[in-house]
């Protein structure tokens, strides 16, 4: 039995992949009626520049930012915008973002099992600290878990290892007794398994989002519902 889980956020436990799109345009919405900007015209400017702002800062949280994201948008809209327009942006986005963000089958069931039997849970995710604990507020799930950690507060993002040794001191525990769920083989499993940290893949057949595949990296667990998770926890 392990004694702490440490549990990937976005695409693990709330299914953030189809939400962000919806949320980027949301705010863009906002920032096209007031600069006079056509959406159909300005949003695939935006899409544009969030996958530029997430390929030029590989490895640390500002590649989430919003705020540039827009920033860059606006200017290449060529509109003489309000500086204030860009947090309201950012608050839109995420408000969007967080109020319409849901849950994977069987997380709440699943958490509480493995924590009933005393095991620590843990989110370990890359971004911010304040984002990572909206989002676990927004669904419900702050009562569930004991730590949030960010990758805010060691620099890097996974796969670097950081955040999972800060994750296992403040947890007091070793790589030994922990084990690491996550949707990305890369980061998630890779990362853990690095620092001797077991990895479990989460890949559901509805809205599953795993990335980060490489022929190198082997999960020691695998599952596809949350209702399997006990068993690998509290059995292994
Ligand atoms: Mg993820």
């Amino acid at each position: 039995m392990f004694k702490a889980l440490l549990m990937d956020l976005d695409d693990t436990l709330i299914k953030s992949s189809k939400m962000y799109d919806r949320a980027l345009e949301f705010a863009s919405y906002y920032l096209a009626e007031k600069n006079n900007l056509k959406l159909t015209e300005f949003f695939p400017i935006v899409k544009r520049k969030d996958t530029l702002i997430r390929k030029n800062f590989p490895t640390v949280h500002t590649r989430h930012s919003r705020i540039l994201v827009y920033r860059h948008a606006l200017e290449e809209a060529g509109v003489n915008y309000s500086l204030s327009d860009l947090p309201t942006a950012e608050d839109i986005y995420w408000e969007f973002f967080d109020e319409n963000v849901s849950l994977y089958d069987g997380v709440f069931d699943a958490l509480k099992t493995i924590r009933t039997e005393g095991v620590k849970i843990a989110v370990v995710s890359d971004g911010d600290l304040r984002g990572r604990i909206r989002k676990i507020e927004a669904v419900g799930l702050l009562p569930y878990i004991d730590q949030v950690f960010a990758s805010e507060e060691t620099i890097f993002e996974k796969p670097f290892s950081a955040i999972f040794t800060l994750a296992l001191s403040r947890l007091k525990v070793t790589a030994g007794e922990s084990i690491m769920v996550g949707n990305n083989y890369k980061n998630d499993i890779q990362g853990a398994q690095l620092v001797g940290i077991k990895g479990a893949i989460f890949n559901p057949s509805e809205d599953g989002h795993v990335e980060g595949q490489d022929p190198e990296v082997v999960a020691d667990y695998e599952f596809a519902h949350y209702d399997e998770l006990p068993e690998i926890i509290l059995r292994s």
